[in-house]
């Protein structure tokens, strides 16, 4: 996604620049996030194609095998050599399986390709039952994609909560009666920790001793960065391809990294939107169009938007009223919910600034609540406007 968007965004502002793209997968770039939607049948895969301008040499299905920065040479896996004068590496991240040492579950899926959702949709058709393994953003979405579809579906998840890292416990208890609405059963506080062939056939093995029948399971335990290529072409590499604020890799000014596999003042950032913000910064500067555009870091919202729910979180959602900061500033809450309407909102503020929220089930106020977590002004003294866009008092 970070390499489509950074070409299109380049031959826009520089048509004369020579591009070549090579890119592992069949299929030519595409809105990875939108996938569970094509799972639950809302959109067909070629909804989901993202442009590439005409022009740009385009090798789908070609995977770079080896960089040689002395050369300035790629090698990818037919053979071919390519020179380039400018590499930038976008090779994403890879499924992480959180439990290395037990034996795949049987039928085992990850979904992070449009090839692994083609497998998913035809196993789905033989599966009675069907097993979720991971309750963060992923395995909800991939949870409520398995319920669209009508198939009988468990959601694991070892947290005390569903997305325990980025939620309160309030708003994982409203989300997991989203997905209970929506036919999905929840288990949480307990891991998934192998196969097992229960009464009813094959099923997963719970840390509680439980086994949860299912036909198909679909395993959701995060990402971890691609970086292979770049280690073994000895850029330094962290969790990530490691870059400065111009997205170069602190080894080498002529190879850039972006999206999922690049580690910039510590953070990966896993999510679309600081991926797009790289590739603009990026195009910027490689056209001549900005020569001094720079990434400073993201403060984005993260956002689950599905038929059943629609969720922003952001920052320091799960801190509580009064927590004191670091510098001793105190922590303060404004929080309205609504449990019948499954809506819950929540912002975080610190020294008349906005450190964090949820907005869960209602998103009329996720305009306002970005403009004051990106400001750098302080807030007016009224809030209730970012709860409610009745709220009239800022
Ligand atoms: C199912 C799913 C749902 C998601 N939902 C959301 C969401 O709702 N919101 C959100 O913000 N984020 C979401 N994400 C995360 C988001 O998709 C990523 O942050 C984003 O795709 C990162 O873009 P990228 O270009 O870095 O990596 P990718 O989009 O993964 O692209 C990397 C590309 O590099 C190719 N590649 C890798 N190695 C090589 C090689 N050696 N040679 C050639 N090509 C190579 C890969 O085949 C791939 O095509 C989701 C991810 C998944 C899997």
């Amino acid at each position: 996604m970070a390499g489509a968007r950074f070409v299109s965004r380049l031959t826009a502002l520089n048509p004369d620049i020579r591009i070549t793209v090579l890119d592992g997968e069949l299929r030519p770039a595409y809105n990875r996030t939108l996938l569970t939607g094509v799972l639950a049948g809302h959109h067909r895969p070629e909804d989901i194609a993202l442009p590439l301008p005409p022009g740009v040499d385009l090798r789908a299905g070609v995977r770079v095998v080896a960089v040689h920065r002395a050369t300035r040479t790629v090698v990818d896996s037919t053979g071919a050599e390519h020179t380039y004068d400018t590499l930038v590496l976008a090779t994403g991240s890879r499924p992480h399986h959180p439990w290395p040492h037990t034996r795949p579950a049987s039928g085992g899926h990850h979904l992070h390709t449009l090839a692994d959702c083609r497998h998913l949709t035809a196993a789905c058709a033989d599966a009675r039952t069907s097993v979720v393994i991971g309750g963060g953003l992923l395995g909800v979405e991939t949870a409520l994609a398995l319920a669209a579809r009508t198939l009988p579906v468990t959601l694991v998840h070892r947290g005390p909560h569903l997305l325990h890292r980025r939620l309160d416990p309030k708003a994982g208890a409203l989300l997991r009666r989203v997905l209970e609405d929506a036919g999905v059963t929840v288990r949480t506080g307990t891991p998934a920790s192998g196969s097992a062939d229960g009464p009813g056939g094959p099923g997963v093995l719970l840390g509680n001793g439980d086994v949860v029948s299912a036909d198909l399971v679909v395993v959701t335990g995060g990402t971890r960065p691609r970086v292979g290529l770049a280690r073994a072409a000895g850029l330094p590499v962290r969790a990530g391809v490691v870059v400065d604020d111009t997205l170069a890799s602190v080894g080498d000014p002529d190879v850039y990294a972006l999206g999922d596999c690049a580690e910039h003042r510590g953070v990966v950032h896993d999510t679309a939107v600081p991926a797009w913000q790289q590739a603009e910064v990026l195009a910027a500067r490689l056209s001549g169009h900005d020569r001094h555009a720079r990434f400073t870091g993201a403060r984005t919202l993260t956002r689950l938007i599905t038929k059943e729910v629609d969720l922003a979180v952001f920052g320091e959602a799960t801190t509580g009223i009064g927590a004191g900061a670091r510098d001793g500033a105190r922590t303060d809450v404004l929080s309205v919910s609504d449990d019948r309407r499954r809506v819950y909102k929540k912002i975080v503020t610190r020294r008349d600034r906005v450190v964090g929220g949820i907005l869960l089930g209602d998103l009329s106020t996720v305009d306002t609540v970005r403009r004051a977590y990106e400001a750098t002004e302080p807030l007016p003294p009224g809030r209730l406007h970012l709860v409610s866009t009745l709220g009239g008092d800022g």
